[in-house]
């Protein structure tokens, strides 16, 4: 089949903003396709050469390119580049470099599809010394032979810029309505796909076995399922009521999901847009490999990073250090990851996606063996929203953001956000800017770099009614190792042996100290406690206030005494302030 045909039919794609027209424009393509060509065609209308997963690109940058346009067309590079320039796309400069063809070419061969795919993979894979000049030989090759609307495609492929705008739902109505024509088509397609997130191997499976085949197609470990995702609610009583009866609560990691795959010695790491990290996750594919007791398996948890010399979790845009192509191991280092799994899809040839949440939870707990690293997410089952209220506290309090409360009878659906999941976040959520001045009140022994000092501290507002110092939060960031050095020795001065009187905590502190020394706190927000003993039921009976991820700011007030240290009546303040903020911010939104 002609690349032309290809192109035409992009740049009728390009033209079109109704989806029901472009719907139209797939279906024409696709009966034209022969079917041992589907998966490529339905691979380069998405502007790439294989599904997501897989990882591999073409790694072309825009001056190889800009040249190989120049080599095959005979315009000179700068004018290449100058053409670029002006136009702004690439594709049109390539276009209009055709256009200005210096070049006579003796023997034009017309680009097929096949040929423009098969190059365009021995590019991707061509990697090492010399791989460059491979790739830009390759490339001036197509453009060689193609004809200028040809160019314009090849090249914005080639960048990653073809940008059709065609969605996968939109290729899969497409696939029913050429090959089956019924809705019940469009249901299996859409089946085959949330399982295999392989669009290619669903268009070729069903032009060449039709629709019996595609619903040969499940799940395969080492290629990524589409994830199941949540919906969101804002009480725990809409929330019982919405699932009816006795829920499962699980508490909502702040981290990056994971489905970990396992064949063997083999682990795979797929993110919830299905791209193969793998790579970026040394660790976690080590410690998932060896807790994981199943020969062939799928799993899914949440891998959320800590700080090492405390064990407290750290705010999701951490693990963003560890998307990178080097230094993975020193990123491993800095940040490790802990392991909550919450799901099981797939063991040792059952599909268990089709077995309700209670019976896939039991069988979790069988097969993933805890440790230090690696965990279940914990669960509990309730039909009480005092209990959902509590459970999430508790969520809270450990660092998470809420829970995900699920329907115990549900299956795992595929690619779907319904109300099997829903998402319980906590209420309030908005950036805490001013700094607060608290006491510290107790000390926790340090591990790893941090043995031998305390690695986090126990600090207390001051609540001036009762002359009391109340705790809101457990603070271990922020701290130099010159800081922590200081802080011990200076902290010994007020060790004591029990808890200090004046000191009012429901956590214990490996080490307690007389209330005497200030330091500045910044944290991303206060939130509801119930371990923390400042402001309790003020605002809520059986909670006080905490801060959430406290930073220590490097500033050691010791121009303060305690009690000019934030007060609890000013904490219950800032708090009200926060809330008023938010709620005035969605009522804004819903305008
Ligand atoms: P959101 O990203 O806010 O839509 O929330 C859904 C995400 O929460 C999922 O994609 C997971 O990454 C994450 N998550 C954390 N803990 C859980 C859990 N116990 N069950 C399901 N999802 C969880």
């Amino acid at each position: 089949m002609p690349f032309s045909r290809l192109s035409e039919a992009f740049q009728k794609m390009e033209v079109t903003s109704s989806r029901i027209a472009l719907t139209e424009i797939l279906i024409e393509l696709f009966k034209q396709t022969p079917s041992q060509l589907m998966d490529d065609v339905v691979y380069l209308i998405q502007g790439k050469l294989y599904p997501d997963f897989v990882g591999l690109e073409l790694g072309v940058g825009e001056k190889l390119l800009l040249r190989a346009i120049s080599l095959a067309t005979g315009v000179g590079p700068q004018e290449v580049e100058k053409l670029y320039k002006q136009l702004g796309d690439v594709g049109k400069a390539a276009e209009d470099c055709e256009k200005r063809r210096r070049q006579a070419t003796l023997f034009r061969e017309p680009l097929t599809i096949s040929r423009v795919y098969s190059t365009l993979e021995k590019v991707a894979k061509a990697f090492g010394e010399g791989s460059q000049d491979i790739k830009i030989r390759l490339l001036a090759s197509l453009f060689n032979d193609a004809e200028p609307l040809e160019a314009r495609y090849l090249a914005r492929i080639v960048l990653g810029k073809l940008r059709l705008g065609v969605a996968d739902y939109t290729v899969l109505d497409a696939l029913a309505v050429a090959f089956g024509g019924t809705k019940e088509a469009r249901e299996i397609v859409e089946r085959a796909y949330n399982l295999s997130s392989d669009l290619g191997l669903v268009a070729r499976t069903i032009a060449e076995q039709e629709l019996e085949g595609v619903k040969g197609i499940g799940i395969t470990v080492g290629r990524p399922v589409r994830p199941m995702l949540a919906e969101r609610l804002k009480t725990p009583q809409e929330v019982l009521e919405k699932i009816g009866g006795e829920v499962a609560a699980e508490y909502k990691f702040d981290g990056e999901r994971m489905q970990v795959h396992k064949k063997g010695d083999q682990v795979w790491v797929f993110s919830r847009r299905l791209e193969n990290i793998t790579d970026h996750y040394p660790d976690v594919t080590r410690i998932a490999g060896d807790g994981i007791k199943a020969e062939e398996v799928i799993v899914e948890g949440e891998g959320v990073a800590f700080n090492p010399d405390t064990g407290e979790f750290l705010p999701f845009q951490e693990l963003m250090h560890r998307r990178r192509k080097y230094g993975i191991e020193k990123a491993m280092e800095e940040y490790p990851v802990s392991l909550y799994f919450f799901d099981l899809l797939y063991l040792d040839g059952v599909d268990y996606t089709q077995k309700p949440y209670s019976e896939r939870r039991r069988k979790l707990t069988e097969i993933v063996e805890e440790s230090e690293r690696i965990h279940l997410a914990p669960m509990i089952r309730t039909e009480s929203p005092d209990g959902l209220e509590t459970f999430m506290m508790e969520a809270i309090e450990r660092g998470c953001e809420g829970l995900v409360v699920k329907d115990p009878g549900s299956n795992y659906r595929a690619g779907a956000r319904e109300w099997a999941w829903i998402k319980l976040k906590r209420e309030y959520r908005t950036e805490m800017t001013d700094t607060v001045d608290l006491v510290i009140v107790g000390g926790f022994h340090g591990r790893g770099k941090r043995t031998g000092v305390y690695g986090a501290y126990l600090v207390a507002a001051y609540d001036k009614e009762a002359d009391m110092f109340r705790t809101v939060c457990k603070v271990g960031t922020g701290f130099t190792d010159e800081d922590l050095k200081d802080f011990y020795e200076m902290m010994s001065r007020y060790e004591t042996d029990h808890k200090h009187p004046r000191v009012d905590s429901k956590m214990e502190a490996d080490k307690w100290f007389i209330p005497q020394v200030v330091i500045e706190v910044l944290a991303a927000e206060i939130t509801l406690s119930p371990i923390h003993t400042a402001a309790w039921g003020s605002i809520r009976s059986g909670a006080g206030l905490a801060l959430r991820f406290p930073r220590y700011t490097g500033r050691l007030r010791l121009d303060k005494s305690p009690e000019d240290a934030t007060t609890v009546q000013e904490l219950i303040e800032m708090y009200r302030r926060q809330t008023k903020s938010i709620v005035e911010e969605e009522a804004k939104e819903i305008r």
